[in-house]
């Protein structure tokens, strides 16, 4: 599956951080035949993977939609739809199905995340859903909460 993940918040904090297991996670993801792709709204970050050594994980980093999400794609150079997306951003989830995550700002936060969203993921492919309310399906409604 062509997984998406969001930088800001999402896998990076206010202090220049990665999130507490995204290098294990994105690792497992990769090992279980997953493609793992990096985009932000700011960007293509090549300068988070270069920092954080992501490079060997991922197939791609791409620059985010931020609004009209599917229709600017093409725009914005990404080749083909996410399959499933990881963000702190609801309406990105909502648009593309996957998990929303609360923000991540400080490496000294507990913050157990990366292994939901491992779970989540694995839901989903065995089963095409989650019981998880981190999960949304595509196309799903916002305001999510
Ligand atoms: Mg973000």
């Amino acid at each position: 599956m062509k997984i998406f993940f969001d930088v800001d918040y999402t896998i990076l904090g206010l202090d220049d951080s990665l999130r507490p297991g995204t290098i294990e996670t994105l690792t497992q993801l990769k090992d279980d035949g997953n493609e793992i792709y990096i985009w932000s709204g700011m960007g293509e970050r090549w300068e988070v993977v270069e920092k954080h050594n992501l490079k060997p994980l991922i197939s791609g980093v791409y620059e985010k939609p931020t609004h009209h999400f599917h229709e600017r794609l093409d725009e914005l150079g990404v080749p083909f739809e996410p399959e499933f997306v990881i963000d702190d951003y609801p309406e990105v989830v909502a648009a593309f199905g996957g998990v929303w995550v609360p923000p991540y700002f400080f490496k000294r936060s507990f913050d157990q995340e990366m292994d939901r969203i491992y779970r989540i993921v694995r839901d989903f492919i065995a089963t095409g859903t989650s019981e998880d309310k981190q999960y949304r399906a595509k196309g799903s409604t916002v305001p999510l909460f």
